[in-house]
């Protein structure tokens, strides 16, 4: 016989898949007190996460090249985020509708100008829900959707049954770090998690192409809305998630 624990975390995963996840899972909090917050966002009052992903069109990312990333891929990238954010509104909204605190993280809202940063990391969170691992171009990878995923996050004090973490299978694969056209990752060979950043990636780096990218969106392809900081390249290579592709992992996973 289930719990009331068990039926509640059933209750809010199936109703985060009805309003449109791809996936959906129940981080830990226990297991994230070194995750850095800004913006104000304090996790002190929250026990548990809502991790949720939604899929970005493959066609779309088979599409990124080192040059461009491609109006498909931008207009994927900002749509998701905000699909996201309704999703976590909607998911944060039955949560309080029980009575527990909760409150919906903006899937990609930068609040710290100078370093880049939203108010959180949403991969920590996903690792713990069990969703994926940390892989080594720092985006989480699912087993079938790789990182073609965008994430968000609803935090609570809702008893709800945590996801199971997944083991990083990168193995000895580096094509991230090959095909990154800013030579911004660095071959990182942490275990779980990165300790930092800094260790798998030049922020810098990354960043410039990022800016470069959303440039040229509104410039050569005269997106104006949807122009984003976007380059995919080190989403693209990695091996788990491409379709049509004979399975086959350099580490032999996949
Ligand atoms: S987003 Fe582009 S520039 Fe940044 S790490 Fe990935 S491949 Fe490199
Ligand atoms: S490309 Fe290879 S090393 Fe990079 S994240 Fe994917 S599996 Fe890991």
């Amino acid at each position: 016989m289930p719990n009331e624990m068990e039926k509640q975390t059933k209750e809010i995963l199936s109703f985060a898949r009805y309003a449109g996840t791809s996936l959906a899972g129940i981080a830990d909090l226990h297991l994230l007190k070194n995750v850095d917050t800004y913006g104000g966002l304090s996790l002190k009052n929250f026990r548990y996460a809502v991790s949720v992903a939604i899929a970005l069109p493959s066609c779309a990312i088979e599409m990124i090249t080192a040059e461009d990333p491609g109006m498909l891929y931008a207009h994927a990238y900002r749509t998701a985020n905000l699909a996201l954010d309704s999703i976590t509104l909607k998911v944060a909204g039955k949560i309080s509708g029980k009575g527990y605190r909760a409150l919906a993280v903006p899937a990609s809202m930068r609040v710290d100008q100078k370093n880049h940063l939203g108010h959180v990391s949403h991969k920590p969170f996903a690792w713990a829900a069990g969703l994926g691992w940390i892989g080594r171009n720092g985006l989480l990878i699912n087993p079938t959707y790789g990182s073609r995923i965008r994430l968000a996050t609803a935090l609570t004090d809702m008893p709800l049954k945590p996801g199971k973490p997944m083991d990083n299978r990168c193995g000895e694969c580096r094509l991230c770090v090959l095909s990154c056209p800013s030579k911004a990752l660095r071959y990182s060979n942490f275990e779980v998690r990165p300790v930092s950043r800094e260790e798998i990636l030049d922020a810098n780096k990354c960043y410039e192409r990022l800016s470069k990218n959303k440039e040229l969106l509104a410039k050569k392809h005269h997106m104006v809305e949807h122009a984003a900081h976007i380059c995919g390249m080190c989403i693209k290579v990695c091996p788990f998630g491409k379709v049509n592709v004979k399975r086959g992992h350099p580490s032999g996973y996949g």
